[in-house]
């Protein structure tokens, strides 16, 4: 008889997320308008800026109705960010976890959990930062940041 296969690291990011997206506090669906003024308003900072931007770091959010997933990605040759929602995907925790794709370039690795709970922290606050950070603990992520080379700049620097 086979084995049921152990979760991956992916399956246990979401998971640990479903835990956190139907919190009464974190559920609320937001407009496409105004997903734009909240990732427009994460760019503008400069701990942003400093940490993901590298060039001149344009931001395209799209409206993904039809779509079955939300998609973060960053063109690497232009630097740009291109992040796409669907209309049932649009919470703030989504917008993060798709941008935290775009900023660290990769799929549900340590990198990407790394980065996905530093833009909870800085953006949705302290309580949603432990309640993710936490069901990441309890489903078994991998969560911080893998060892880098010294050349690495900040975006590694592990803020926990
Ligand atoms: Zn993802």
């Amino acid at each position: 008889m086979k084995s049921p296969q152990a979760p991956d690291q992916t399956d246990r990011v979401y998971e640990a997320e479903d835990w956190v997206f139907w919190l009464p506090q974190y559920a609320e669906q937001m407009s496409l308008d105004a997903i734009k003024e909240f990732i427009a308003d994460i760019f503008q900072t400069r701990w942003f800026r400093s940490r993901f931007c590298r060039g001149t770091c344009r931001v395209f959010v799209h409206d993904g109705r039809g779509a079955r997933r939300a998609i973060g990605k960053c063109d690497f040759d232009t630097d740009d960010v291109h992040l796409t929602f669907p209309r049932c995907l649009r919470q703030k925790l989504i917008v993060l976890h798709e941008l935290a794709h775009a900023a660290s370039g990769g799929g549900h690795d340590g990198w990407f959990c790394s980065t996905y709970l530093k833009l909870v922290r800085r953006f949705m606050g302290r309580d949603a930062w432990e309640e993710l950070r936490w069901q990441f603990q309890l489903a078994g992520v991998k969560y911080r940041c893998p060892p880098c080379p010294s050349e690495c700049d900040e975006i590694g620097t592990p803020l926990i």
